[in-house]
């Protein structure tokens, strides 16, 4: 099984991702995660990556295909999670899987509203130790802003103040969403109404899954 999740920032491609790939025993790969733990660790990567990412910009797409390509290439089953974000990401990555007679099976469009975005990464708080991500609006901690496992303060993610937010749904109506029209003609997109409770999404892509 090989599938893309593709949206907006804040449409809970990363929260459907870890929910579907423990349900369906399938690894996923986020991007963002990725980058960001390369930023942690201070890699030379990470240190070239952090100026684009806070400001909501795109790391350029040669870095993001070496990235990928490492993880793609020792897995027979994945769910892709924040990549491809532009259409020559995706010629990329449909080089690279062609090379080892592989191909994306199914792309999971998330759709929502912009102010729904705003409203959902303005109250996103993140643990920076396991990387947990909360909510204050719809999933808060137990504890005020305290990650309910490591016990540590939670923060706010540079890339989720508002002017950036709105930098970012920016750009992915400028790059990434011409990928929608990329995958609908080769008839293997879907599309998820995000905006809907968690749980209520998950249904609807385990049940595209089925088709
Ligand atoms: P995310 O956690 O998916 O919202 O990604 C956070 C940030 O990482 C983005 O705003 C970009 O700066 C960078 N990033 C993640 N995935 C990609 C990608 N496929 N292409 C370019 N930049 C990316």
């Amino acid at each position: 099984m090989r599938f893309l999740f593709l949206g907006p920032p804040g449409a809970g491609k990363g929260t459907q991702a870890k929910i579907i790939s423990e349900k369906l025993k399938i690894k996923m790969i986020s991007t963002g995660d990725l980058l960001r733990e390369n930023v942690k660790k201070g890699t030379e990567l990470g240190k070239l990556a952090e100026r684009y990412m806070k400001s909501g910009k795109l790391v350029p797409d040669d870095i993001m295909l070496t990235l990928i390509e490492r993880e793609v290439k020792v897995l027979n089953s994945f769910i892709l999670d924040g990549f491809p974000r532009t259409i020559n990401q995706a010629k990329g990555l449909d080089d690279m899987l062609a090379k080892l007679n592989k191909e994306i099976q199914r792309v999971f469009y998330f759709m929502i509203s912009d102010s729904e975005i705003i409203r959902r990464l303005s109250s996103r708080r993140v643990c920076p130790e396991c990387n947990r991500n909360y909510n204050i609006l719809f999933k808060p901690p137990q504890e005020d802003e305290i990650c309910d496992v490591c016990k540590v303060k939670l923060f706010i993610r540079e890339d989720d103040k508002e002017e950036v937010i709105k930098k970012r749904i920016e750009i992915f109506k400028e790059n990434t969403f011409p990928l929608v029209e990329y995958y609908e003609k080769r008839g293997i997109l879907f599309k998820i109404n995000a905006g809907k409770e968690p749980e209520k999404v998950t249904e609807e892509i385990l049940n595209t899954i089925k088709l």
